[in-house]
């Protein structure tokens, strides 16, 4: 058996946003699984922004991507050839082999797919990690109750969009934020939040004060920046946030990091009694299952909506990566493997 693959590994740190020369595709000699292994063949390649997180050298909760390794990620793959007794032929699986088209494993760390998983891709999406961030962050973290405000920023995307389809759920009030018409448009119509802001308007400070009369008690932080600084003034006492994500800020370096807000932060979370809380998702990762007995119904039903932006081939996973990072993603980005 010689099965020639192709892999994308990080050619260089990136200084700010990523460029094209920052990632380079290599072909590779894949080795014949031995006693006990198997050979995956990718399926579709899980595109997320904390990879951007990995490409750089700083302490952080996970360590860096080495220069010349493959890029990391979660794939969706199918057994191609078994040597173990629990994978057979054509089962599909979730895998963290990277931007990989092949992988030779001994079965340690596989997650079986099951017919729960309809379109397969959602086991990446609003299925998958990103919908777990959603439903954890906010049933541990936010605590919507019914008639309170929730706000959610990138609210297109697998995170937000769950986040605000449940907050409804809860009977809460859900204004989502998302950058340009198509995506707000999205948002208000198919998700059904009751109100959407375009982060790119040119009034979207007194825009999001008009969304919100009642002032802000959960607002799930995706994006940080500019919507943080227009979310921050409308928090209402005993407001709950849960930190998730910061993505304003993934490509800022050294040089860019803006006026220091800590002092005036540190006072309000004081006189407002407002909780503060990150989260890694993996910190829930034994929620899955009851994550997955309450939301794939959902999801099977048509009740909760998602949406995947699916790009073809793993040579354009680079650039449909440096895409995300610029709002260029319309949904749970996805790479099909060619
Ligand atoms: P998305 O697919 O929603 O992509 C990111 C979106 O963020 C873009 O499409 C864009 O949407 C928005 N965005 C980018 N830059 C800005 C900006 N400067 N200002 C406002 N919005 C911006 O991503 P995910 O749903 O996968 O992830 C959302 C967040 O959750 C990320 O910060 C991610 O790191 C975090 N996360 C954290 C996890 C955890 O364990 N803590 C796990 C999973 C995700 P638009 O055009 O609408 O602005």
């Amino acid at each position: 058996m010689q099965i020639t693959g192709q892999q994308v590994v990080l050619a260089s740190r990136p200084d700010g946003a990523p460029k094209a020369e920052n990632f380079r595709l290599e072909k590779v000699t894949v080795r014949p699984p031995g006693e006990g292994e198997i050979l995956l063949a990718s399926r579709y390649l899980s595109l997320d922004p904390y990879m951007r997180g990995r490409m750089d050298d700083r302490k952080s909760y996970a360590s860096p991507t080495p220069v010349d390794g493959v890029m990391e990620g979660e794939v969706i793959a199918e057994v191609i050839y078994s040597n173990h007794p629990d994978f057979t032929v054509g089962m599909h699986v979730l895998s963290r082999s990277g931007w990989s088209s092949h992988c030779v494993s001994n079965g340690d760390g596989l997650i079986p797919l099951d017919d729960r998983f309809k379109p397969i891709t959602t086991a990446l999406g609003v299925l998958g990690m990103p919908g777990l961030t959603a439903y954890t962050g906010l049933m541990n973290i936010g605590k919507p109750a019914p008639g309170e405000t929730v706000v959610v920023a990138a609210a297109s995307g697998p995170v937000g969009s769950l986040v605000g389809q449940i907050a409804k759920k809860a009977g809460a009030r859900v204004v989502g934020i998302a950058g340009g018409k198509e995506k707000c448009q999205y948002v208000g119509e198919t998700l059904g939040f009751d109100e959407v802001v375009d982060h790119r308007s040119p009034d979207f400070v007194s825009e999001l004060a008009k969304a919100c009369p009642n002032g802000i008690d959960v607002y799930l932080e995706l994006v940080g920046g500019e919507v943080w600084n227009a979310v921050f003034p409308l928090l209402n006492p005993y407001a709950r946030i849960p930190v998730c994500g910061l993505i304003a800020q993934y490509n800022a370096n050294d040089s860019q990091k803006g006026t220091d807000r800590l002092p005036v932060l540190m006072r309000e979370i004081l006189s407002r009694s407002i909780l503060f809380r990150g989260f890694i998702v993996r910190e829930y990762w034994d929620q899955r299952p009851e994550f997955l007995d309450e939301v794939a119904p959902w999801v099977a039903s048509g009740d909760v909506r998602f949406q995947e932006d699916i790009v073809f081939g793993l040579k354009n996973a680079p650039e449909a990566f440096m895409g995300l990072l610029e709002g260029k993603n319309f949904g749970k980005l996805i790479v099909q493997f060619d």
